[in-house]
């Protein structure tokens, strides 16, 4: 594949003259990763927004490309003072993205900012209000907002600034006519100019920071869920532990329209397998009883280790009668299984208390009649189910 690939290029390719491109793609796309990797690199503070930096350096670089921009224009027009004003203006700007990978990313924002709000003044006073690169407040106040640091009344100070300088800046234009006057044409080109580097960095800004708070809500929301899980499941099972149960009950009761029946089950001689086979083959029982139960029971029977070697079963459709006769099948089932003790094999069985809810008992008392139906099976020989 590699090798058909290579000859297609040395040959077709190179026939066409498209092999020239290709290599120029491949180049471009090339610096462009160079110069990703050279922006995502870390300032020395620590403890600092990665983020911040990344859009301190990348808001540098599209100052960058439009001051080119704007100096290739006015050398076109040949407006002497736009090609120095932009000249200058570069060079600063290329200073600050040098600067920082010294200073902390704190610092390199201030400066940035410091800079631009200058560089506005100064374009104002030189070009005037119509090139419109008074925007470029808009994009501080952005950025401002959507940096790290915690400082909100900072933020409101510099926000009303922004706001006061624009106005000023408004009035001084009304008041005073602008150093050097650009032909009308050469005035829509900054303003189309402008506006790119302005919605570009203002894109720029919104997306590094929203992907960066939409990742953390996307993870927020996976732990909150996972939490839940742990808090309502029982770990050795994976069934829902007692106070999930309980949740489910009350919701249940409140909303009761059709026949409840509620079991509580409890292994027979449960104490003897762990004396006699240890306490891990006991787990193993466990497990595969509650393996059992899911694999068995109807699928919107509730099912839950309700403690120890005790479950709670609750049937939110079935009244006793059908309660019964599923949990024969499970009786059954459970006393056909065989273990692995080691030594030996051996099997378990399971005592059932059965009640079907009467509209009128409470939860509690619902309860106490499953636990006395269960103390009576166990009593009478264990085994079977009590309704
Ligand atoms: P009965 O038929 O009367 O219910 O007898 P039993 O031996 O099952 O009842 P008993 O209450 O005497 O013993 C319950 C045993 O269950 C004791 C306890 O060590 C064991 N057990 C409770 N939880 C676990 C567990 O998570 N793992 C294991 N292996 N054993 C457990
Ligand atoms: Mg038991
Ligand atoms: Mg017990």
């Amino acid at each position: 594949m590699i090798s058909f690939r290579r000859r297609f290029h040395s040959t077709a390719l190179a026939e066409t003259g498209l092999y020239a491109d290709w290599g120029t793609g491949v180049k471009i796309k090339s610096y462009l990763s160079n110069i990703y990797r050279e922006v995502c690199k870390d300032t020395g503070g620590k403890n600092e927004s990665s983020k911040l930096i990344v859009v301190v350096r990348l808001l540098t670089l599209v100052m960058l490309v439009y001051t080119l921009a704007t100096c290739i224009l006015s050398l076109l027009s040949g407006h002497r003072g736009g090609v120095a004003f932009y000249l200058v203006s570069l060079v600063f700007f290329i200073v600050i993205f040098i600067m920082s990978y010294k200073y902390s990313t704190f610092v390199s924002y201030c400066i940035l900012n410091v800079y631009i709000l200058a560089w506005v003044f100064a374009n104002i006073i030189c070009f005037g209000w119509n090139i419109g690169v008074q925007l470029f407040l808009i994009t501080l106040l952005l950025f401002c907002y959507f940096s790290r640091y915690r400082h909100e009344p900072a933020k409101v100070c510099y926000s009303i600034l922004l706001i006061w300088l624009r106005i000023f800046l408004y009035y001084y234009c009304q008041n005073h006519s602008p150093i050097i006057t650009l032909s009308p044409i050469i005035n829509d080109a900054f303003q189309i100019v402008n506006t790119l580097a302005v919605f570009g960095s203002i894109s720029i800004i919104a997306y590094i920071f929203s992907t960066d708070t939409q990742t953390l809500e996307g993870k927020l929301i996976e732990y909150n869920e996972k939490l839940q899980q742990q808090a309502h499941t029982d770990t050795l099972t994976g069934l829902y532990n007692r106070r999930r149960t309980m949740e489910y009950l009350d919701g249940l009761f409140h909303s009761a329209t059709s026949q409840i029946s509620i079991c509580l089950c409890d292994i027979d001689f449960f104490k003897k397998v762990n004396d006699t086979y240890g306490h891990d083959v006991g787990d193993v029982v466990l497990q595969t009883l509650s393996q059992t139960f899911r694999q068995e029971l109807p699928k919107d029977c509730f099912i839950s280790r309700w403690g120890g070697e005790e479950f709670l079963l609750i049937f939110p459709q079935l009244n006793g009668d059908e309660a019964v006769s599923a949990l024969e099948t499970l009786r059954q089932k459970i006393k056909s299984i065989v273990f692995d003790g080691g030594t030996e094999t051996f099997s378990v069985s399971m005592t059932f208390g059965l009640v079907e809810y009467d509209y009128r008992s409470d939860l509690n008392s619902l309860l106490k009649q499953a636990d006395e139906k269960l103390y009576i099976g166990k009593e009478s020989g264990r085994d079977r189910i009590v309704f």
